[in-house]
């Protein structure tokens, strides 16, 4: 029999919540469908009684939550009849449309900053052949330059602010909603650009008041809690930052490209924003692989930093049901996990009683 793909994507998923035919060329690495992985040794170790989930984005394709707003937004550009995408980036975005031009057999060009990309994202987007320009600036800058450059070449803009976009990133709480059964209390996640808490408030809005399967949690809406980090925090600031700086890479971001949207999400939903130092971020980050076996990058980490620090304040009462993104992988940025490890492999002789040793020392 002759081999016949079938796709996984979230695309063909949620198709009937999305707006494409089913004559669309659906460009997709099979994307979507990310493991919501119950907490278990983190909420005895806080000594609370909560249920925190984490929504593991990191497990899709190149390794971020971006990958689900390029499904869409390359084939919607295909569809078009576009040959090429650009985005500017903090390295997640352009290690994803780098990989969904190439499978959709158009270009990228991706900006980055100069040196303040995560090593793995840039790998990543070296590899899968995209047009890599570095400029001596930030993402702020780079995302302006986009926006100009659209007027004088045929390029399509994937970044956030592309409705497709957004689109494609709602399915995460589509699929929070089919896999807890219910819509969750409070919902966390780190906030840059606020691409993404535009996108999970409108996931939440059009699932849970679903006429269908949901009946149960019809109109029940999470609370929407959105964190960054102290040195590139607009929203707390309530204005825009120019010089952004965090060890979360991904979210120093100081101009956000959805800004009301991320304000009208907060209200709606009678949530917050609060930012705090990186070293709790750092934390957070290295709770969730000592404690749970779940390796983020430091940007994911802020949402269970925020959620710990709320919890702990009693802002997030016990009894709740809270689920928390984890939106990039921690392979992506392998230096800063080094860099913060207290434990470095030691080097011993290649012979039994030195590896006898190594093991009874630390028992
Ligand atoms: C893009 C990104 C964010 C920020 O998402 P926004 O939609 O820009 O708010 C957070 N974490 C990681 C790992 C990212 O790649």
């Amino acid at each position: 029999m002759a081999f016949r793909p079938r796709y996984t994507g979230l695309i063909e998923r949620y198709q009937e919540r999305l707006p494409f035919g089913d004559d669309a060329r659906i460009i997709s690495i099979g994307e979507g469908n990310t493991p919501l992985i119950q907490l278990q040794n983190i909420p005895r170790v806080i000594g609370k009684e909560v249920e925190i989930y984490a929504k593991f984005e990191g497990l899709n394709p190149t390794g971020s939550f971006k990958d689900r707003g390029m499904t869409t937004a390359v084939t919607q550009a295909v569809s078009e009849g576009s040959e090429a995408i650009i985005c500017a980036s903090t390295g997640n975005t352009s290690a994803s449309a780098a990989a969904y031009a190439v499978r959709a057999g158009i270009k990228a060009f991706v900006i980055i900053p100069d040196g303040k990309i995560a090593q793995g994202k840039l790998a990543q987007t070296l590899m899968y052949g995209a047009k890599v320009i570095q400029i001596k600036g930030n993402f702020d800058d780079g995302m302006r330059l986009v926006k100009e450059v659209v007027d004088h070449a045929p390029v399509t803009i994937v970044n956030s602010i592309n409705p497709y976009r957004i689109e494609g990133q709602k399915t995460a709480a589509f699929e929070i909603i089919d896999e807890l059964g219910t819509v969750p209390d409070y919902h966390c996640l780190p906030v840059g650009n606020a691409g993404n808490i535009t996108a999970y408030w409108k996931g939440y809005q059009e699932y849970s008041t679903d006429q269908g399967a949901l009946k149960a949690v019809v109109n029940k809406r999470p609370i929407m809690c959105g964190y960054q980090a102290a040195g590139a925090t607009p929203f707390t600031l309530g204005y825009m930052v120019d010089e952004p700086e965090t060890v979360a890479t991904a979210i120093r971001i100081g101009h956000p490209q959805s800004w009301d949207s991320a304000w009208a999400a907060k209200e709606q939903s009678g949530g917050w924003f609060d930012c705090f130092e990186d070293v709790k971020i750092l934390e957070a980050q290295k709770m969730l692989s000592a404690y749970e076996g779940v390796f983020c990058e430091p940007a994911s980490a802020t949402s269970l930093a925020g959620a710990l620090k709320d919890i702990a304040s009693g802002k997030i009462p016990e009894g709740s049901k809270i689920v928390c993104t984890l939106t990039g992988n921690g392979l992506k940025d392998p230096d800063t996990a080094i860099a913060q490890s207290a434990i470095k492999p030691s080097t011993v002789d290649a012979e039994l009683g030195a590896v006898k040793k190594a093991i009874l020392d630390s028992l």
